[in-house]
């Protein structure tokens, strides 16, 4: 699933994973949990310092993120919803190769929600999230507690006025586009618009799956 930051599409990945029974996996949540864990590599801790300035952490990270996991998926039979990932051109030209290596190139859509750079930073501005269950709560809110969990409601640390710009400009729509180009050559690339309600834009991508 591609799309500009806060364009919900880790919380269509999580509704896709449960109804469709596959696994989510965020780069951005693995980013997360990996920032709390000790004994971090150099590259990893450098990492987690390009992710608090809202830069783009390294490919070969990513990829050692992601690949093992999609590979034990596989073998288990279960799919995967990539959720933040691709989020450059030579992520999306690795992981294609990487599908076709496992031929499995013919089962992949390619999901994006689309919103204007304008939303993004509207939403990351405003929003909260569950610093355990990583519910979010969009608009401005006083709630401290998440419904869901109970959890601490938090205003993620990257949600800051000055590093969202930062995400804009790196992971937003003049970002997306040459990863739109490459899908779109492919055929792989279906749009939808995550400017809708929350459950408009999980019926539109039922009907994409379901075809
Ligand atoms: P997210 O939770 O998807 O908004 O990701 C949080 C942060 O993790 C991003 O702002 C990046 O710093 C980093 N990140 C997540 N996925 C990727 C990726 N595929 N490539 C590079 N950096 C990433």
């Amino acid at each position: 699933m591609v799309g500009p930051p806060g364009s919900g599409k880790g919380t269509q990945a999580k509704k896709i994973a449960l109804k469709y029974h596959y696994q989510h996996l965020s780069t951005g949540d693995m980013l997360r949990s990996l920032a709390t864990a000790s004994n971090l590599t150099d590259v990893e801790r450098q990492a987690i310092e390009q992710m608090k300035l809202g830069n783009l952490v390294s490919d070969t990270l990513i990829y050692n993120l992601v690949f093992e996991r999609i590979e034990k998926a596989l073998l288990k039979g279960e799919g995967v919803v990539l959720d933040g990932v691709p989020r450059t051109v030579d992520q999306a030209r690795t992981l294609q190769g990487f599908f076709e290596e496992k031929k499995i190139a013919s089962e992949i859509v390619v999901l994006e929600v689309a919103i204007t750079d304008e939303e993004s930073f509207a939403r990351l501005s405003t929003r909260k999230v569950c610093n355990q269950c990583g519910e979010i709560v969009p608009g401005v809110s006083v709630a401290e507690v998440c419904v869901k969990c109970g959890g601490k409601l938090v205003v993620r640390a990257d949600d800051n006025e000055d590093i969202v710009r930062k995400r804009i400009e790196k992971q937003g729509n003049s970002a997306l586009m040459p990863i739109r180009e490459f899908y779109n050559q492919l055929g792989l690339m279906v749009s939808v618009n995550g400017l809708q309600q929350i459950a408009e834009v999980e019926a539109d991508i039922d009907l994409i799956l379901k075809k």
